[in-house]
């Protein structure tokens, strides 16, 4: 029987790692959707698209087909064919993928793929809006937030260990406007659903965070 469990929330807060550590665990299939306005941006910014240009935006999404596939269950996100998946984390790709993300037509085709991956199979899917479009019938809604400090911290963190050089204050400020642009676009903007239990990680650890999961999981009974 298929399964829905959906995790939305801002910047950030830990979705991906959270919902695949929870997946593994509950034995659901992760989808992680960011990765996917994250190569509809990549494209975008391969082939110098303006998102403020209907009919470049149009012809754009009519060439492009993102597919999604599994190497050692982690998920590939491929751009007409080709595996982008490495090129998706970076803060442009980041940046250009909330501006993408506005699009109608960019949403119409990917909130499509999202539902059709689902299917019969169970699954965890993170994102903006899962729990308010992609499913609003979703088994198991979360809402995952944590203060804009607390987020910002944590990219520094990881920054820092991959030894890039940042600062952390710009680095909250890259989240503040992108929580704006997601929270105050007109289609499908990033809400908490009604009936979506909130899960404020600002003073968890990851594994606090999952084991939360897992016992919500269990208390539904599914
Ligand atoms: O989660 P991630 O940072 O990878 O998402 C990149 C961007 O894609 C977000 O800032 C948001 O604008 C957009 N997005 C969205 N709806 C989703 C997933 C991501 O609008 N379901």
């Amino acid at each position: 029987m298929g399964f829905t469990m959906a995790i939305d929330g801002p910047a950030g807060a830990g979705k991906s790692t959270i919902a695949r550590l929870a997946g593994e665990k509950l034995g659901l299939i992760y989808i992680d959707t960011g990765a996917m306005y994250r190569a509809v941006a990549c494209y975008f910014v391969e082939n110098n698209i303006n998102p403020d240009d209907c009919e470049e935006v149009k012809k754009a999404c009519d060439s492009i087909v993102i597919t999604i596939d599994y190497c050692d269950g982690v998920q590939q996100v491929l751009l007409n064919g080709r595996n982008v998946t490495p090129l998706l984390r970076g803060e442009a790709t980041g940046k250009m993928a909330s501006r993408v993300a506005k699009l109608g037509d960019v949403r119409t085709k990917l909130v499509s793929l999202q539902r059709d991956m689902a299917g019969k199979e169970r699954i965890i899917m993170d994102g903006r809006d899962i729990g308010t479009c992609v499913f609003p019938d979703a088994d198991i809604k979360i809402y995952l937030t944590a203060s804009s400090a607390v987020r910002a911290k944590r990219r520094y963190d990881e920054l820092v260990s991959k030894g890039q050089e940042c600062n952390i204050e710009e680095i909250e400020r890259d989240i503040i406007n992108r929580d704006y642009e997601d929270m105050n676009r007109e289609i499908s903007p990033l809400r908490q659903a009604d009936d979506a239990i909130c899960v404020d990680t600002s003073d968890m650890g990851i594994d606090e965070v999952v084991n939360t999961l897992i016992k919500i999981y269990e208390e539904k009974n599914i």
